[in-house]
């Protein structure tokens, strides 16, 4: 039996910061999670400037960027070590802020922290299973779905609906740095990383549940997966994978959630935010980035009495439109770049959903995505 008006099911980052982005709209709240205690999963994640700002707002980016490392560039080189590719994931002075990447316990322990400064309550070890009934009539009590790319909450508006599998498995483990022996003294590594994240990825059939289980547990096989063919890429390989903790292997199955048709029930009392609504692929690195965005606009609509159907459809539609630019992005890679200055990516680290939000509201109309 829920006991708020507004009942967030799920406590990872998108249920958190729309907890959070409510209490700032005066909107009270309670937050479901089926597991005992905080997840401490996925190692590491990089945050851009497009969450940042958002984090920044509620302010948590201070202590956030205390606790990780910023960058603004990603580097690819091949296996000789040549540079190949670079990735733009910030700049304070296009963008504001540089990229952020910090682990993931860290960003959801701050964000507790700053909820033990409000009256919003979190129930642990409350499972969702069902939902009772649903009618337009209840004005103003929302079930709001934020229980992650397995979301169990879905299934009640896609009983039918699993996440795509798209035949990819990242496996991945944090190594600590002393085990590398680098190939030269000046070799550049950020004096603050005690730890380095090293992965690669594998073709994979899908596997039933009991299967993935099994994989999940066969920590040797992930080593012996990182370990095979690592003196192609030289010394830095073999030494970080001569000694894995299997207490810091990751292994992902690359699931995506894409197009679904409609993010609220018949009756608009159920909302499906960040992953349940959409899990986009892992090397677009917006996964956080755009549940924050959702969550955070969704917040503002509801603070404003705008849930309507009009207003529902216009959220669902914005933020799909900015999904859909950030998966043709991803698609094409880094062929595309603008003159000297690499990609043009203030449609997206630039942009400002508040504002956004605001013009809706205030009838102007939005500038686009
Ligand atoms: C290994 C890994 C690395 C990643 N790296 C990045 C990265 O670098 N950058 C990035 O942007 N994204 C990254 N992602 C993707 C990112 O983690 C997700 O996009 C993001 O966490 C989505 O947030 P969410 O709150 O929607 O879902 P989740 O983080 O999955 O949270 C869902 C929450 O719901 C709870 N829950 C589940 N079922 C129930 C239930 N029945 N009842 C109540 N509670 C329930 C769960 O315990 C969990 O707390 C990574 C993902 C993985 C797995």
């Amino acid at each position: 039996m829920l006991e708020d008006r507004f009942s967030i099911i799920g406590a990872g980052i998108a249920g958190l910061t729309l907890a959070l982005s409510l209490q700032t709209q005066g909107i009270s709240c309670a937050i479901y999670k089926s597991r005992p205690s905080p997840q401490n999963i996925g190692g590491a994640v990089m945050l851009s400037p497009n969450s940042l700002k958002l984090f920044d707002d509620m302010s948590i980016y201070n202590d956030l960027k205390q606790l990780g490392y910023s960058f603004d560039t990603l580097y690819f080189r091949d296996v000789a070590g040549s540079p190949k590719e670079t990735y733009p994931f910030g700049s304070v002075e296009k963008y504001g802020y540089s990229g952020l990447r910090v682990y993931r316990y860290q960003l959801i322990d701050l964000l507790l922290q700053k909820l033990t400064t409000t009256n919003i309550p979190i129930y642990y070890n409350h499972k969702f299973s069902h939902v009772v009934s649903e009618s337009e009539d209840t004005i103003s009590s929302l079930l709001i779905d934020a229980d992650g790319i397995h979301s169990r909450v879905r299934k009640y508006t896609y009983p039918e609906l699993s996440p795509k599998f798209t035949g990819m498995v990242g496996i991945t483990a944090a190594v600590p740095t002393a085990n590398l022996r680098l190939p030269t003294r000046d070799y550049k590594m950020p004096v603050t990383i005690i730890e380095v994240l090293i992965g690669k990825q594998k073709r994979m059939p899908e596997l039933s549940r009991s299967g993935w289980n099994d994989f999940y547990a066969d920590k040797e096989a992930a080593v012996a997966f990182l370990r095979e063919g690592a003196e192609v890429f030289g010394d830095i390989a073999v030494t970080a994978t001569s000694d894995i903790p299997h207490e810091h292997i990751n292994i992902w199955p690359f699931h995506v959630i894409l197009n679904l048709p409609s993010w609220s029930s018949q009756a608009r009392r159920v909302l499906l935010v960040g992953d349940t609504a959409h899990a986009l692929p892992p090397s677009s690195g917006q996964g956080i980035s755009q549940a924050v965005e959702d969550v955070v606009m969704l917040a503002m609509l509801l603070g404003k009495g705008k849930s309507g159907k009009q207003d529902l459809g216009w959220w669902q539609e914005y933020r799909q439109d900015r999904l859909e630019q950030i998966l043709l992005l991803n698609a094409r890679g880094t062929e595309e770049k603008d003159d000297e200055q690499g990609f043009d990516l203030d449609w997206l680290y630039g942009h400002d959903v508040v504002k956004e939000v605001q013009r809706y509201i205030s009838g102007l109309g939005v500038e686009g995505v």
